[in-house]
């Protein structure tokens, strides 16, 4: 019975159906489904098995969620990509899908806090254990090898001290079967494919530039080679850390204009840097792009910019705390790599979880504020932090 004027309104209602299209729509649809119907049922069965299958269940793979993940391993130049429902959800399908117990991990010092929180976690329950190193030194790494060693897990440019390994030397430092893992959040791929440069897997959260609207969470690994992608998105389909529809097609709206948005909030830092680099109410500023930072040298040679997220310091935890609370126009918010220009205070909130000892290895002061350059105008920015500093 496949002619609906012969069925009750029942049945009519639950058979709203698109036939498959042969034009091409400008903007990628939304296939906000969680399954999709087969006549064959052995193309049903294959589609459970492989990533390249034909689209089963949502989880598994969605034509939307494809469209954001050849988008993103296009841009990095990696074979495949998988997106997932968080940047932490995709650092998670790539480790858990890598390490066992026992195995050992070499990870710069200066990482993200949920990054370090995960690590701490394997370590404790799961006997994963991790040497940090600080990043510069190839010979630290040589040094910190094992034969259990896994993984070099790396960011690009590190938060919030603008801390950059030396990603071509440290990567040319580790065996063939060390895996070497990338979070590329701060520079996006505009300003570093880091494939280029030795790393394997290359993880993203899309929340920040890649999204670039504060409006969806997400996240994205990507893939140097094909076996490595299907060995994650089998334990990503265990794990359960698939985004919704929803979610990768805001993304997928937000990548259009990436190159846009890179080039002005990086302008617009450059901007901000130097003027905080001369005020006399602040002590230092990190930001990579200035030649007084530590990884100013390193970042000049294979970043194609150096990012709108940095920090500075202020005299100690009280100015620290009135200026977050001072500024108007900038925001008090956590988050980064949206349109609009946010501050935090790192020691109180994103590296709350870390005891003395871990914040200076961080580079975080009580008087440290993480800022989050975005693209408004760059002098009605300064306008409202120097009053702040003022104050
Ligand atoms: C925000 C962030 C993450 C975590 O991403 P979520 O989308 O919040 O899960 C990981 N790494 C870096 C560098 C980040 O900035």
């Amino acid at each position: 019975m496949n002619d609906a004027r012969l069925m009750q309104p029942e049945t009519r209602l639950t058979r709203t159906e698109v036939p498959v299209l042969t034009s091409t729509p400008l903007s990628v649809p939304l296939y906000q489904t969680s399954g999709f119907a087969f006549a064959d049922l052995d193309a049903f069965a294959d589609g459970m098995t492989r990533p390249d299958g034909a689209f089963v269940y949502t989880r598994f793979g969605n034509p939307t969620v494809r469209a954001l993940e050849d988008a993103v391993a296009s841009l990095e130049g990696g074979t495949n990509a998988l997106a997932t429902a968080s940047g932490m959800g995709a650092i998670n399908a790539v480790l858990l899908a890598t390490l066992g117990s026992g195995d050992h991990v070499i990870a710069q010092r200066a990482l993200y806090g949920g990054t370090l929180a995960l690590l701490r976690d394997l370590a404790e329950r799961w006997g994963v254990e991790v040497t940090y190193v600080d990043g510069h030194d190839p010979d630290e790494v040589r040094a910190a090898l094992r034969p259990r060693t896994k993984v070099l897990y790396l960011e690009t440019i590190a938060n919030p001290t603008g801390h950059v390994s030396d990603l071509p030397a440290l990567s040319a430092a580790v065996r063939d079967d060390v895996l070497v893992v990338v979070d590329n959040t701060f520079a996006s791929p505009l300003l570093c494919r880091p494939m280029e440069h030795g790393a394997d897997v290359v993880v993203h959260s899309t929340t920040k530039y890649l999204g670039g609207h504060s409006d969806v969470t997400g996240g994205v690994a990507v893939f140097a080679e094909e076996d490595r992608y299907r060995a994650v998105w089998r334990h990503s389909v265990e794990l359960g850390v698939t985004p919704d529809p929803f979610a990768a097609w805001l993304t997928i709206r937000g990548l259009r204009t990436l190159a846009l948005r890179v080039r002005k909030h990086e302008e617009n830092a450059a901007v901000l840097a130097r003027r905080l680099a001369s005020h006399p109410a602040v002590r230092v500023v990190h930001w990579p792009g200035l030649d007084t930072h530590p990884s100013h040298a390193v970042a000049t040679r294979f970043l194609d910019g150096f990012g709108s997220a940095f920090s500075f310091d202020l005299a100690d935890a009280d100015a620290g705390r009135r200026f977050v609370t001072g500024v108007e126009l900038v925001r008090l918010a956590p988050s980064l790599g949206g349109t609009e220009t946010l501050v935090l205070h790192p020691a109180s909130t994103s590296h709350r979880q870390l005891d003395e000892e871990q914040l200076t290895a961080s580079g975080i002061t009580g008087g440290t504020i993480r800022l989050s350059v975005g693209i408004e105008d760059v002098d009605d920015l300064w306008q409202d932090i120097d009053r702040a500093l003022r104050r």
